[in-house]
């Protein structure tokens, strides 16, 4: 697994590289624009330029976005749902602009409406989207949530389902380890491990796992809280995080932190977990793993 954190872009997307470099990292996450805002000035020229000269100079990899948290697809109400839309059609267009592999989003909340109405809503949209932009690569990764509010993707089935009903190769996915175990998945210890990942591979399928955000949990087992905690200071604890990145299944998946304390608290989690990586281990010193890069 390849480690990183979800680093700043204050002062414009350009300097989200240096960000990740600057403490240690092999992958990063962004945000593609202001994630309170639903839209944003297109990119200057010489922001993708400077964006894309900063990934081939730090040698990061497997880099994702991570959309804005406005953003709804299964949003009941039309003016809403219009305006994720528009909004998501965005990121993508960004992603593409940048030359990001992975979009990754919170599939949605139903609002009152029903999950099921929901999922089929979010697979509706997701299909009108990709099609709209058949030359776009970026691949779309559906993340599981906590299952907080009416929020649907707390199932594994969820997010399985949604992938099978878009039925396109651009579709992936991303686990949480702070919102799976929120949502009554116990993967703390190495027998809940290894069923939890049993079973997201028949749900969904191991090979769609495009990447993880490393979180350990304030809240405790099936919560439905979405509170993200440093590793090993949670309720999770370190072992997963120890199996995670040595797990040849995941040799050259991005691994991002979203825990609190910014950069100085990243900085010493990524060389924690880095530690833990056994001699031998796919991704071990040379940060080379088995898939390639984009
Ligand atoms: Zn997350
Ligand atoms: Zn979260």
């Amino acid at each position: 697994m390849l480690i990183g954190a979800h680093v700043s872009t204050a002062g414009g997307v350009q300097n989200a590289p240096a960000n990740g470099q600057e403490i240690g990292c092999e992958t990063i996450a962004l945000f593609s624009k202001n994630q309170r805002q639903w839209l944003a000035k297109p990119y200057t020229e010489e922001q993708v330029e400077t964006f894309r000269d900063g990934i081939k100079e730090t040698g990061l990899r497997e880099v994702v976005v991570h959309d804005s948290y406005l953003i709804n697809l299964g949003a009941p109400k039309e003016e809403v749902w219009k305006k994720s839309v528009a909004a998501f059609r965005d990121e993508m267009l960004r992603c593409k602009a940048l030359g990001i592999p992975y979009l990754n989003f919170h599939p949605g909340a139903h609002v009152g409406e029903g999950e099921e109405v929901c999922i089929r809503k979010i697979v509706a949209t997701l299909q009108a989207l990709l099609s709209e932009q058949e030359d776009n690569p970026t691949m779309l990764l559906v993340e599981n949530t906590a299952g907080q509010g009416t929020n649907v993707g707390y199932r594994f089935e969820h997010v399985g389902a949604i992938l099978d009903g878009v039925g396109d190769e651009r579709m992936g996915a991303c686990l949480d380890t702070q919102h799976t175990f929120a949502a009554e998945y116990d993967l703390s210890d190495d027998e809940g491990y290894d069923k939890t990942l049993a079973a997201f591979d028949d749900h969904v399928g191991l090979g769609r796992l495009r990447a993880f955000h490393l979180n350990d949990s304030k809240t405790g087992l099936g919560s439905r809280v979405d509170r993200h905690e440093n590793i090993g200071e949670g309720a999770i604890g370190v072992r997963p995080f120890q199996r995670l990145v040595n797990d040849p299944r995941f040799a050259g998946v991005a691994g991002i932190l979203e825990t609190p304390g910014g950069p100085p608290v990243w900085q010493e989690e990524i060389a924690l977990l880095r530690s833990w990586r056994k001699e031998g281990a796919p991704d071990h010193e040379t940060g080379l793993g088995a898939r390639p890069a984009h």
